[in-house]
């Protein structure tokens, strides 16, 4: 039927835009790689305490630079911890 194959090639046509859009989405989003997503880095941002894996506001947080690397502790025993454990590594 003459309907059934304009319809088909319809179909086709539509596929091929949503697939070439999607392509084209991903590409974009790839590129555009300069703008960091937003990451709010304020008093209120959630820090990991990688001792105990406990997760606190950062202004809770026992901060310290273990390692050349600035972490965050739950409390002074885990940073406590974290000192003892890079000094052992060395
Ligand atoms: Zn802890």
């Amino acid at each position: 039927m003459f309907l059934a194959g304009i319809l088909r090639l319809l179909v086709y046509a539509i596929l091929a835009y949503v697939i070439l859009s999607i392509i084209k989405g991903i590409a974009a989003s790839g590129a555009r790689k300069p703008t960091p997503p937003s990451r709010p880095s304020g008093p209120d941002t959630l820090v990991k305490d990688e001792i105990c894996g406990t997760y606190l506001p950062r202004r809770d947080a026992v901060r310290d630079v273990v390692d050349g690397r600035e972490r965050f502790f739950c409390s002074r025993e885990c940073r406590k911890k974290a000192k003892a454990g890079a000094d052992s590594s060395r």
